[in-house]
């Protein structure tokens, strides 16, 4: 069989879970056909680590941004550092004779679930992001978690306000109904599958990944997160995400090969990457 190339649309490889083997992890997922990643990131200087690997690397690309987790951390001057950072990397890219490998923001939104940031100030971090992302033209990576309505209400005044891009972004570990899936494609947004998917009891993602239209589907890892089966348990990393890709296959009764090459050039598509 060819060999598959993969894209790993969400992962945190800059997360010190990695700090002993980060070198051999990247090699392992290059092995393993992920040729193309993409690093989420949760506050600012969680963006500057990830901005240095992708700078590092070919194929590295990254978000920055704050979790709703983070929210607390946002301050008057976050919006502004993290446009500075954008614009200092582009140079540095440039540099290197590569495009800025700052592809979104991300992730933002909302947890409810377990509310380690006020609600309040989730919501008001989320939307000055969707304000961030609109000047800078990126699209956006969303953490959701038992907050479907009121994530979806924002999104949707984004939406109506003419804030989002054309390829709005991603519904990142997308937990919730087929039903809400297809609320938020409805505005243009993907939707992101993990390891979860490969979960015995995992009904709605597998639901999911049955229904969508290829087109619309991304897979990501969110290493070192929701390892998938069969190596559940251990630390996750991007060398695993073809377990995932399997299952869908399996879950949608197509070809590997399909799955493989349909949601890297998703992947591409969505967050413009030419390279
Ligand atoms: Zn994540």
């Amino acid at each position: 069989m060819a060999k598959l190339t993969w894209f790993d649309t969400h992962v945190h490889l800059q997360d010190k879970a990695f700090s002993k083997d980060r070198a051999q992890v990247f090699a392992r997922a290059k092995k393993a056909g992920v040729d193309y990643i993409l690093l989420a990131t949760s506050y600012l200087e969680d963006s500057r680590q990830a901005v240095e690997l992708a700078l590092e690397y070919d194929h590295v690309y990254c978000s920055i941004g704050f979790h709703p987790h983070d929210s607390k951390r946002w301050n008057a001057n976050s919006a502004q550092k993290l446009k500075n950072l954008y614009q200092k990397t582009a140079t540095r890219a440039k540099k290197l004779g590569r495009a800025n490998p700052i592809v979104a923001v991300g992730e933002i939104g909302l947890d409810h679930y377990r509310d380690l940031s006020p609600r309040n100030v989730q919501k008001q971090v989320y939307r000055e992001q969707l304000l961030l992302a609109y000047e800078l033209q990126l699209p956006v990576i969303i953490h959701e978690r038992e907050a479907f309505q009121a994530s979806y209400e924002m999104l949707r005044w984004a939406y109506e306000q003419g804030f989002l891009q054309k390829e709005p972004g991603v519904a990142h570990c997308f937990s919730g109904s087929w039903e809400s899936a297809q609320l938020l494609m409805a505005m243009g947004f993907t939707i992101g599958l993990d390891g979860p998917v490969t979960f015995k009891n995992a009904r709605k993602s597998k639901e999911i990944a049955t229904k969508i239209p290829l087109e619309k589907l991304l897979i990501e890892t969110d290493a070192p997160y929701l390892t998938p089966e069969p190596k559940r348990g251990k630390r996750n990393e991007s060398s695993y995400l073809p377990y995932i890709g399997e299952e869908i296959a399996k879950l949608r009764a197509q070809d590997i090969a399909i799955i493989a090459k349909t949601t890297t050039e998703n992947g591409k598509r969505v967050f413009s990457i030419k390279e």
